[in-house]
């Protein structure tokens, strides 16, 4: 009976205390003093500054331009090592792709990265499916987010624009006509890799397709791969962005990135 009672008497104790928290839940305050405002307040160092574009689409002050439609001066051949980048530039506002010449990378390499890039299908609407407008943007020379004209055009879903190719689906078909502009907004976290070379945290990615979300911090699988299940087979550090000659008159226009 002594002991019961006893056992009562704490229950009491330790529901007395539960209640004094204002919030059920939190740890109970172990400080006798009130925390004040400031005490969470972090000051250093201060936030660097960025001045940002005229408008989203526009490279703010600490972008790398890739593209701004005078020259390919940041772009080489991939076909033809240390050669110029074959694709034609019109009107000193867009490039286009040379069918057969091969895909063009860039000259610097890239990690963690922000890009943004504009992107239109051909001025004539050719083929279907996989053949009409194709191109794609590869991250690290291997993870291909995809470019197709993909307005009114069926394929399989996780190869249309905007999929990490044969990896997602984008969450939505976000695609203008075949004569309009396009833009891709990108967030890429590069994959880490453990000593022993072996996979440690995949890559992830976010797009946002004429402002619209279409993939979210989705995880890359592997290698793009047209035959065979995504892996990575390799430990790599920062490496290229290439886009895609995949034979269709592709259009690019102001290329901007930061290094995250
Ligand atoms: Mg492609």
């Amino acid at each position: 009976m002594k002991k019961t009672f006893l056992t009562l008497s704490l229950v009491a104790c330790a529901a007395a205390a539960f209640a004094q928290n204002k919030y059920p839940g939190t740890p109970p305050e172990v400080s006798p003093m009130p925390m004040k405002p400031e005490m969470t307040e972090i000051w250093n160092p201060e936030v660097a500054t960025v001045t940002p574009g005229k408008t989203p689409a526009d490279a703010p002050s600490d972008a790398i331009v890739l593209f701004d439609g005078k020259n390919l001066d940041q772009w080489v051949s991939a076909k033809k090592p240390g050669g110029p980048a074959p694709w034609k530039i019109v009107n000193n506002d867009h490039m286009e792709v040379v069918p057969g010449s091969g895909d063009i990378k860039t000259v610097m390499k890239f990690g963690d990265c922000q890009l943004h890039i504009e992107f239109s299908a051909p001025d004539v609407v050719e083929s279907a499916g996989q053949g009409r407008g194709n191109s794609g943007v590869f991250f690290q020379d291997r993870y291909e987010l995809q470019i197709l004209d993909s307005y009114q055009n069926r394929t399989y879903r996780n190869g249309q624009a905007a999929s990490i190719y044969k990896d997602h689906a984008p969450l939505v078909n976000a695609m203008k006509g075949p004569l309009e502009w396009n833009t891709y907004d990108v967030i890429y976290t590069a994959p880490r890799f453990k000593a022993n070379g072996l996979i440690d945290s995949p890559a992830r990615i976010t797009v946002l397709h004429n402002g619209v979300l279409v993939q979210n911090n989705t995880t890359i699988n592997g290698l793009t791969l047209y035959i065979g299940l995504h892996h990575y087979p390799d430990a790599h550090g920062d490496d290229v962005i290439h886009l895609q000659d995949h034979g269709n008159k592709t259009q690019f226009r102001n290329i901007w990135l930061r290094k995250l």
